[in-house]
């Protein structure tokens, strides 16, 4: 088996299972494939801990971020202001469909790193009572910080504002029950920490907010309301259904039930981040972040200073090896990240470690320190 490993944040590496459910066809409107969506949204409410039943699930078609536009698109109001907290390429493009969406929005830009704090939320809410919504990034996956969402959250409500959280890469593996934290909506997509391929996106929210969308959507296949209601008319989708995508998913949630829910799942990335990450430190890598923000989604390493050293060539290498590496995505230093999320485990990551050691030596790099630039970026969080 030739197969690479996907270290990279979805799509990612699939349980055979998953794949082998994609290996029959679905009619969408037959009462078989409706029973898959039903269960689907089920055991996903489910993930949230929802005992009142004051939530639903709606899934839509399309990739993540049609489902975060989707979300913005539905809960914000025409009249409405959003607070959009940004750390990251997810957020700027939050804020960035806002525009898309024609509504008011204001930005908190924390720039590559840096997590949005729930003091500062407290005091732009306070600064702008025409701000009505707050948008904040679970996990923001192009750095790997795992945001304060708790804290932020209890911001929000203290000022009775609402919040809406993008949980696209960290949903079935952090805890976000609404026991957690208190939100209105949240969104994640098929290929992400469930384990399933690319091809649909899903928003959980409270039963009060679907019910208020109704007319408010700025888009015809994006109208959150619309599906949801559709969906419990009828059991379907209101357009074509990505049918193997729908099937494999559902392998994968019982895979993720067998695995002990979102407690096994989040165990078991944390493994694969321990490992990956005491295994580059041995090295001589360094994490962009501190302990205390790393993600057990993906991590971002430095790019080592030695001038043999090249991400190409790396990547390339480390591709031969069936490992696939993501590049980074900072502004100010070079870096790589390596996701810990899909079907592998902490023994697959102690090769991916050795490879990368292997690597580096068939590269000629024999200190992966990073510049001394990264460093003091680094500092920058610390203070
Ligand atoms: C993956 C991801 C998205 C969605 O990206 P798509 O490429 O549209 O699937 C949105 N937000 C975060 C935080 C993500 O990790």
């Amino acid at each position: 088996m030739g197969e690479p490993y996907l270290l990279t944040p979805g799509p990612l590496t699939t349980a055979i299972e998953v794949k082998e459910a994609m290996l029959r066809d679905w009619g969408s409107w037959d009462g078989d494939f409706r029973a898959m969506t039903a269960d689907v949204r089920r055991r996903l409410l489910a993930l949230i801990g929802d005992e009142a039943g004051e939530f639903d699930c709606v899934p839509m078609q399309g990739s993540g971020t049609f489902c975060v536009e989707a979300m913005l698109g539905s809960f914000i109001p025409k009249d409405g202001k959003a607070l959009v907290l940004a750390n990251g390429a997810y957020g700027l493009r939050a804020a960035e469909t806002m525009k898309y969406l024609g509504r008011a929005f204001t930005l908190i830009d924390k720039g590559d790193y840096l997590p949005p704090r729930g003091e500062e939320v407290a005091a732009a809410l306070d600064a702008d009572p025409a701000i009505t919504h707050v948008v904040a990034i679970h996990c923001e996956t192009s750095s790997g910080i795992l945001n304060p969402v708790a804290e932020i959250s209890e911001a929000v409500y203290a000022r009775g504002r609402k919040l809406l959280i993008d949980s696209m890469s960290a949903f079935g593996a952090i805890p976000l029950g609404v026991h957690d934290v208190r939100y209105e909506a949240i969104v994640s997509s098929a290929n992400k920490c469930i384990e399933g391929v690319p091809g649909f996106g899903f928003v959980i929210a409270k039963k009060a907010e679907l019910e208020a969308a109704s007319g408010r959507s700025h888009s015809l296949s994006l109208d959150v309301h619309a599906q949801w209601a559709y969906m419990n008319k009828t059991g379907q989708w209101r357009f074509t259904p990505p049918t193997h995508v729908v099937a494999a998913f559902l392998k994968a949630l019982e895979m993720h039930e067998a695995e002990g829910g979102v407690a096994g799942r989040g165990a078991r990335y944390a493994r694969n981040r321990d490992v990956l990450v005491s295994g580059m430190r041995e090295l001589g890598f360094e994490t962009l972040l501190a302990d205390r923000w790393l993600s057990p989604i993906i991590v971002t390493f430095f790019n080592p200073a030695h001038p043999a050293f090249s991400f190409q060539a790396f990547y390339d290498l480390m591709k031969a090896k069936r490992f696939i590496i993501y590049p980074g995505k900072l502004t100010v230093v070079d870096s790589f990240r390596v996701g810990c999320i899909g079907r592998m485990d902490e023994h697959v990551m102690r090769r991916v470690v050795k490879a990368a050691g292997e690597c580096l030596a068939e590269m000629g790099v024999d200190s992966a320190a990073p510049p001394e630039a990264a460093i003091a970026e680094r500092a920058r969080l610390a203070a």
